[in-house]
């Protein structure tokens, strides 16, 4: 109720909010941005503006990819036990690499959350949806969003990165995997690092169309989507099935021959990577003059809207296979037109059937 007194009395006066975009008669604030791709995969090909954005920043290395890459080496290199103690597993090895998980979960997630949502340092400023997450609502275990998407998040979440990361280094330590070494193989390991955050985006749209599929979205994805109004820990806030899913990117490099820290980078990204994308705010303010992009528009209207926007990053997948809302008027009627379309069908097949 006061939220839409202050937009209807339009008292809504921030400027740095203005700046980006504005707020319809309900509150939500629409950024002026249309949802876009990067130069990159487009036909005529554009290779000195693709080059432009591959070293600009934002672009493709700065400053989220490389920020994973970073975060994702030293997990590997400083925090991880060495490769031979995953030969014989022990409890102690499973409890080291669960609690280096969540300790990188808890401060990255935590941080987010402790700014936006508890400090609430910018207040709605920025915040797509004028309310906040739901702490009284039978859609939720313990009748809470936030506890909910915690429990999800280690509980089976971070639970299940764990056994991938550990499975898959048991093999390789067990010498059923090929592996390369640093010294013999820079080039290939610097190319492979750098190239992680491309087949994050492909796995990701793959398993995400499928688990939209009719009988998985019931039994698994809709969990992740009882999220309408998105916080960063609603990111990895997903049934069990779903998480076996998304972290099978790791498996990847059963395929090639691969550095420990391929597996290590490609999971702190799949594991990390939800948090801003799921902020529900457009940028995060800095002082009160000054705020940075963390790009969580199109996965936020995938979280409103249900039907679109499944592929969330630089590969143009939702624009190549008619998904795309960028967030204008005219997307959004495309998107209505799609879905009557489909309704009217499964009506139709039910009528026959
Ligand atoms: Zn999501
Ligand atoms: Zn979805």
């Amino acid at each position: 109720m006061y939220i839409r007194k202050r937009y209807k009395k339009n008292l809504y006066l921030d400027m740095e909010e203005k700046k980006f975009g504005d707020r319809n008669n309900q509150g939500n604030y629409i950024p002026k941005r249309r949802v876009s791709y990067p130069p990159v995969f487009v036909w005529p090909l554009a290779p000195f503006q693709a080059l432009k954005w591959i070293f600009s920043i934002p672009g493709y290395f700065l400053p989220w990819n490389l920020f994973y890459v970073g975060i994702g080496l030293i997990s590997w290199f400083a925090l991880s036990p060495p490769l031979e103690d995953y030969a014989n597993l022990t409890i102690i090895t499973f409890a080291l690499v669960f609690m280096k998980n969540s300790g990188l979960v808890l401060i990255f997630y935590g941080a987010f959350h402790y700014r936006l949502y508890i400090q609430r340092a910018q207040d709605i400023d920025f915040k797509y949806n004028p309310k906040w997450p739901l702490e009284n609502s039978k859609n939720f275990l313990f009748g809470n969003q936030t506890k909910d998407n915690i429990f999800l998040t280690f509980c089976s979440g971070v639970l299940i990165w764990t056994c991938f990361e550990i499975c898959i280094l048991w093999f390789a330590a067990n010498g059923y995997l090929r592996l390369i070494s640093l010294d013999e193989s820079m080039l290939y390991f610097i190319a492979m690092i750098l190239l992680i955050h491309l087949w994050r985006d492909l796995h990701f749209y793959l398993i995400h169309r499928l688990i939209h599929f009719e009988p998985l979205y019931k039994w698994a994805h809709k969990t992740h989507h009882r999220n309408i109004n998105p916080g960063p820990w609603s990111g990895l806030a997903m049934h069990p099935v779903e998480h076996v899913f998304y972290f099978s990117c790791a498996l990847l490099y059963l395929f090639f021959p691969f550095h420990p820290a391929f597996i290590i980078v490609t999971l702190v990204h799949a594991g990390l990577s939800p948090a801003p994308g799921h902020a529900g705010f457009e940028r995060v303010k800095t002082d009160k003059e000054k705020s940075f992009d963390i790009d969580s528009y199109a996965h936020y209207l995938h979280h409103k809207y249900f039907e679109c926007n499944y592929a969330d990053g630089i590969l143009p997948l939702d624009r190549w296979f008619g998904t795309l809302h960028d967030g204008s008027e005219e997307s959004f009627n495309k998107m209505r037109a799609r879905l009557a379309k489909k309704n009217q069908k499964k009506f139709r097949a039910k009528t026959l059937s």
